[in-house]
């Protein structure tokens, strides 16, 4: 299996096949047809399987094939990522960067311990895909630099590392102004009860997958 033949576009086979990648790892072969196809995914896999570019490349496919964007403040951001950690949200956004090369869409990082400034500045020239600690995103929300009304796909990632440190009542408060039509992606390595429970809420029929 190639990554074309998962049904990635040109852009996207041509930045991940530079980057030196030949074959989809099995968490790819399984991840990228079952978000390509739109519906919700429950996926258990740990760090080192390639589950980063199981989502990043099959969310890219769908937002460059969807509604082009208008340009500047006017851009609202489509894809939201949670992660638990700054060392996380940071390599996956520089993830997205890689593998969107070849696509017109930006992305954007924000994690707490920096100044907020920056990040405001950021968000107001426009983010289709955006990256984040909850903490962060929640200051963001309170402050009303961020406008989520048009994400249209949310991934959890590390969910049971983001719940192992306190982050739930951050996650519902993020959940509850989101979209309520919108692809939710749920990545975990381990599925304790509490991990079942936000599943259950968060997840409609949700494509199932372990590797
Ligand atoms: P992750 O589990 O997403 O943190 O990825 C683990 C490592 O595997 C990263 O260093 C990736 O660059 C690498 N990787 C991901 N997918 C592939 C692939 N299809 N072929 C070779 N390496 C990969």
């Amino acid at each position: 299996m190639s990554f074309s033949e998962l049904g990635l576009s040109e852009a996207i086979v041509r930045a991940v096949t530079e980057h030196g990648y030949t074959t989809p790892t099995p968490i790819q072969t399984q991840a990228i047809p079952a978000v390509l196809a739109g519906g919700d995914l429950l996926a258990g896999a740990q760090t080192g399987t390639g589950k980063t570019a199981g989502f990043t490349l099959p969310v890219l496919h769908r937002l460059s094939n969807s509604a082009t964007n208008p340009t500047g403040s006017q851009r609202p951001i489509r894809a939201l990522v949670l992660t638990p950690t700054r060392e996380l949200a940071a390599q996956v956004e520089e993830s997205v960067r890689l593998y969107g090369k070849y696509l017109k869409l930006t992305s954007a990082v924000i994690f707490g311990g920096v100044g907020i400034n920056p990040q405001i500045k950021v968000l107001k020239h426009g983010v289709d895909i955006l990256v984040c600690t909850p903490g962060r995103l929640l200051d963001h929300m309170q402050q009303g630099t961020v406008n989520l009304n048009h994400v249209e796909i949310l991934i959890l990632d590390e969910a049971d590392r983001m719940l192992d440190m306190g982050f739930i009542r951050d996650i519902k408060k993020i959940l509850a102004v989101l979209p309520k039509k919108r692809q939710n992606l749920l990545f975990s390595a381990t599925f304790s009860d509490e991990i079942k429970i936000l599943a259950d809420n968060l997840l409609n029929s949700p494509a199932m997958i372990e590797v």
